[in-house]
């Protein structure tokens, strides 16, 4: 069985292509510049077989059939025959309080996501746009679609719910959504696997640190809190979002600076996070060697960066009660040392004993980088989301509704034994 994953963006559609027999990528890459004005610019990139292809593409419907065309291409493609494909899995932002669990996508489902838009104003719509394309490209399929909220449907009210009008929530559906879910899930399931206990019985802080960052409390295997809210803006410190910061800010600027709150909001989404604090940069690598030669914006960053990540660890040990792990993944979890030390510095009173080397010399890879008598085990584990819309289109096609607890092959593959 062969099954493709689809991510896409405003300007982009990311793919991958799996085996479900054998467990193997068969290839991944990227249409990039999918809009209209740039369009014509557009071109594909894939990594192995590797192959780049500049061809126009005004709309998702160019990109996709720019990727099956790549697919069955006689030297770039992986497949004869674009009937090879079993199934595709696509990802969509919000699923709001609709969709706790990935779906088979029918007109009805379809309309459903569509009532989402206000929720994901910049994301959903791209996703339905690839969601209609592929539809009509390939309509004899099914298609599935993965929701990076759903994994928090499971959070409880008092964790979901803000302190505001009540009737915000009812009418506007205000409230904590959370994002991310397909890559703290499968952290969070990779941990059970490493902590070798089953995952219902496992409580693990999940942090998801690359250019978005999230931080997820897994009790006995669901999700009871994480840090972004009704957007992805809330929450840690990322690249450029500010994450929490004092409402009252955006009304105090606005009058300040004779702006809109759109254009605050804007701000505080691209203009905000590390690239606000250090004028300049979002590369935590970048951050990382300015600090490195003295730039004192870029050190305080780091700082800033990393003692909102320890908070989030101490809030959460104690909404969790318990902890068996904390998973740090994503660019900057699974590439920086620094980060990952200063998140975990001083909090041996919690059993959190980071074994400092180790840590250092661990990039990019899985591994255990917390001390052998380390009350709580820590983890580095790269994530793997397109794994998770693997898994679910499987159970979905399988008939098996519990496609967040199934524990399959695919997520105990590791050689990595702790
Ligand atoms: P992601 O959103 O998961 O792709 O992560 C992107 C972030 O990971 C960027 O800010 C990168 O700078 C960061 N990143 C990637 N590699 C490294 C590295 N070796 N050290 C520090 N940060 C890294």
């Amino acid at each position: 069985m062969k099954i493709l994953a689809l991510n896409c963006g405003s300007s982009s559609a990311k793919y991958q292509l799996y085996d479900w027999d054998t467990k193997k990528v068969l290839c991944k890459g990227v249409v990039e510049k999918v809009v209209v004005d740039q369009g014509i610019n557009a071109f594909i990139k894939q990594d192995s077989p590797s192959y780049v292809k500049n061809h126009p593409c005004p709309s998702h419907k160019e990109a996709l059939q720019l990727i099956f065309d790549t697919l069955i291409d006689p030297q770039a493609g992986v497949i004869k025959n674009i009937k090879e494909i079993n199934a595709i899995g696509h990802r969509v932002v919000h699923g709001g309080m609709k969709f706790a669990r990935s779906v088979m996508i029918t007109q009805e489902i379809l309309d459903k996501i569509k009532e989402n838009i206000p929720l994901a104003p910049l994301h959903n719509p791209a996703n339905i746009e690839g969601i209609m394309a592929a539809k009509e490209l390939l309509p004899k399929l099914p298609h599935i679609a993965v929701f990076d909220t759903a994994f928090h449907q499971t959070m409880p009210p008092h964790a979901f719910i803000y302190a505001v009008p009540y009737e915000w929530f009812e009418k506007y559906g205000l409230r904590r959504y959370g994002f991310h879910g397909t890559s703290h899930l499968y952290v969070s399931k990779r941990a059970a696997v490493l902590l070798g206990k089953p995952y219902k019985e496992c409580n693990v802080i999940t942090l998801h640190i690359g250019n978005g960052v999230s931080i997820a409390a897994v009790k006995n295997g669901v999700s009871i809190d994480t840090s972004m809210g009704f957007t992805p803006l809330e929450g840690a410190v990322m690249g450029t979002r500010s994450g929490d910061v004092d409402p009252a800010i955006v009304p105090f600027i606005c009058k300040m600076e004779n702006k809109s709150p759109e254009q605050v909001e804007n701000i505080l989404n691209k203009a905000g996070g590390l690239k606000g604090i250090t004028t300049k940069y979002t590369d935590r690598r970048d951050i990382e060697k300015a600090a490195l030669l003295g730039d004192d914006k870029a050190k305080l960053s780091i700082e800033i960066e990393a003692y909102r990540l320890k908070k989030y660890i101490g809030s959460y040990t104690a909404a969790l009660g318990r902890v068996d792990a904390v998973v740090f993944t994503a660019g900057v979890g699974e590439n920086s040392s620094i980060i990952r030390e200063k998140a975990c510095e001083d909090l041996e009173f919690i059993g959190i004993h980071l074994d400092k080397e180790v840590n250092r010399g661990t990039r990019g890879k899985e591994a255990m980088i917390s001390t052998p008598d380390s009350r709580v085990k820590v983890f580095v584990i790269p994530t793997n989301e397109e794994l998770v819309f693997i898994e679910d289109v499987v159970a979905i096609l399988e008939n098996r509704y519990d496609v967040h607890t199934n524990f399959t092959y695919s997520f105990q593959s590791s050689d990595y034994k702790p």
